[in-house]
């Protein structure tokens, strides 16, 4: 949708992140170009890509022949060859390509990475450590931290905000959270309004400041 139209990615390094995330944007209608030095996983994933190449992408000239210049979108899912990330994601920022993303295995290489001025740097290892960490810990069912310190989480109802209608419970001005949905058991979710009364064994989605989501979740 963003782009004018431009529904096309070209994803560098089809490892086990890039493979993921080509099939991900395939399923979700997204053309994908996926290249990799590797003619082994070049062959393993082309029958579900929309083209796919053998190529050392640390040659802009080989970058160009391929069309990747005129690409609006293109991911960097080379991290363990620092060089090589370094050195495409350079190539691609060159081309002026408006949406550089990047995948960095550590924070050193991830600064890297921003100071090149790649537009979005993801650490996939770091965040869903930090992300499993919240898992592991308390009754979160799921954690989704997004920048400015704000999160969407997935857990059971904490049994002080049940029985009684949002509304009177005042969940958002006692806990500065907010219920935005609610699952009852063998049910989907629906969206939760002032009248909704949660029960025991509920299972919510709340959204507020990451401490006061954290602190929420924790209750019993
Ligand atoms: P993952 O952890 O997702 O498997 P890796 O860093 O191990 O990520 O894999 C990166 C992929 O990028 C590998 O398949 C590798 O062959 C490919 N790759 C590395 N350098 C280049 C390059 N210069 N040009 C194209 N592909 C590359």
């Amino acid at each position: 949708q963003q782009h004018m139209g431009d529904q096309r990615v070209a994803v560098i390094g089809l490892g086990r992140f890039g493979s993921s995330l080509a099939r991900e944007l395939m399923r979700r209608g997204w053309d994908v170009l996926g290249i990799d030095e590797s003619e082994r996983l070049v062959q393993r994933h082309s029958d579900f890509l929309t083209h796919s190449a053998v190529a050392d992408c640390t040659d802009p000239e080989v970058l160009r022949q391929l069309g990747v210049h005129d690409f609006s979108s293109a991911v960097v899912a080379i991290g363990s060859d620092v060089e090589a990330s370094i050195l495409v994601t350079t190539n691609l920022l060159e081309f002026d390509i408006p949406n550089v993303w990047a995948k960095a295995i550590s924070r050193q290489h991830g600064q890297i990475l921003e100071r090149l001025g790649a537009h979005h740097v993801v650490l996939p290892e770091h965040e869903m450590g930090e992300r499993v960490a919240h898992l592991v810990t308390g009754r979160m069912l799921d954690f989704i931290e997004f920048d400015d310190d704000y999160a969407l989480v997935k857990t059971v109802a904490p049994e002080i905000a049940t029985g009684v209608p949002l509304g009177v419970s005042a969940v958002r001005s006692k806990y500065g959270v907010t219920v935005v949905g609610i699952k009852r058991p063998g049910q989907g979710f629906t969206y939760a309004t002032a009248e909704t009364v949660i029960e025991a064994g509920d299972v919510i989605v709340v959204t507020g400041k990451t401490a006061a989501v954290e602190a929420f979740a924790e209750l019993s």
